[in-house]
């Protein structure tokens, strides 16, 4: 049962981002993410990795199951020795992540629908086909604006440097997200993602930008 108090701070989330974004549903998302994120017990790594799960195999137009993904998140926390979320962790943390930006990228081209909703009242719009099928997915979730990170391009560190350090996760300088990068020629780039939805300090070897250099976010042993 909730108390009195703790129905207060929902419906205040509630109404604050009711105000700020037109949904109050987002509000109460996010308090489940960050609920979640206070989970006594998840290590930090575990959600770092989920996160780092999530952009590479759920935010991507091979448009994975979130079954497939959270499979793929255990294996990988197996592969490293890091405990993994519980499957509610998980289906918390990927509502939090999927935007309609997130849907996009995940239906490739076909989701240019996905920023003009209101097509979906057009009488002229086939009423078969993946497009009406585009547009009632986007308009069953919440749409929440500018959830992609502006930091995105190539970047001022070489793959020579990742190649010779062996390290290959890059930290985005903007909003924190962890991202494998493999250097594909001369340049590394650091390509689209989700803003970072969970909040526990990132660990583990990687690049991250100080003073404008990019250098490892620990000394090597
Ligand atoms: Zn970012």
């Amino acid at each position: 049962m909730m108390t009195a108090e703790e129905f207060h701070s929902w419906w205040n989330a509630y109404q604050a981002a009711e105000a700020e974004s037109g949904s109050g549903y987002l509000g109460l998302l996010d308090r489940v993410a960050a609920r979640g994120n206070r989970t006594p017990g998840i290590p930090d790594a575990s959600m770092q990795l989920l996160e780092a799960q999530l952009q590479t195999h759920y935010a991507a137009p091979q448009a994975k199951s979130a079954a497939a993904v959270y499979r793929l998140y255990r294996q990988a926390c197996e592969r490293q020795g890091i405990p993994p979320v519980s499957e509610r962790t998980f289906y918390r943390v990927r509502a939090r992540f999927t935007t309609t930006e997130v849907i996009a990228r995940r239906q490739g081209r076909r989701a240019a629908y996905a920023s003009q909703p209101f097509f979906w009242l057009d009488q002229t719009t086939p009423r078969h086909g993946e497009r009406p099928f585009a547009l009632a997915m986007v308009r069953a979730l919440p749409s929440r604006k500018g959830a992609g990170c502006s930091f995105t391009g190539k970047i001022e560190l070489l793959p020579r440097q990742m190649e010779a350090a062996s390290v290959f996760h890059i930290e985005c300088p903007q909003c924190l997200a962890v991202r494998e990068v493999h250097p594909k020629g001369d340049r590394v780039t650091f390509s689209w993602h989700v803003k970072r939805v969970t909040n526990t300090p990132n660990h583990g070897m990687r690049w991250v930008r100080r003073g404008g250099a990019w250098e490892l976010s620990e000394k090597k042993a």
